[in-house]
This record gives structure tokens, sequence and C-alpha cells, in this order.
């Protein structure tokens, strides 16, 4: 069975459905300011980030810092998991 994965803070669910019924804390919009988004990659033991390299070993894990390659300028937002 494969998981759901919210892009943004790595929340899992078992169902699209459920993740997007859920408001997301690590939304680029501010916390809770909309729901969490697909991830649309696979399921993956590392995690890079699309716009610096780093990774991590899970997406909550990457997206829990801010990226010094943010396009809004750096660390005005989260590492984004390539896919
Ligand atoms: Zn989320
Ligand atoms: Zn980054």
């Amino acid at each position: 069975m494969n998981h759901c994965f919210c892009k943004y803070c790595g929340q899992k669910t078992l169902s699209i459905s459920a993740l997007t019924s859920g408001s997301c804390p690590r939304h680029p919009d501010g916390p809770s300011k909309g729901r969490h988004a697909l991830y649309e990659g696979s399921e993956k033991t590392r995690y890079q980030c699309i716009l610096c390299g780093q990774t991590a070993g899970s997406i909550s894990g990457l997206t829990s810092a801010t990226c010094h390659r943010h396009p809004n300028g750096p660390g005005k937002g989260r590492h984004q998991p390539a896919l």
C-alpha cells in the first residue's frame, strides 16, 4: 500500500483525500494557512532539496529547516523535496 505524503511537512496518510482535508503547519503561506499538498514523487529513503541539494531521511526532516537558496530569498522558505 502506498502512502500519501505532504510535500510541505511530510504528513503521511493512506489517501489523498485524507491528506488534503487537513491544514498544514508548514504551508508556504504560513502555519495552517492552507492544506497539505500531495508529494507526487515516490517514497524514498533519502529526500533531496530541489533548490540547494540538502538531503534528509524524511520529508519532515528536510522541510523542518529553511533553505538558503529559496526563490523568495535566503531562509525565506523551507527546503523543497525533489520528486
Ligand atoms: Zn503538510
Ligand atoms: Zn534547500
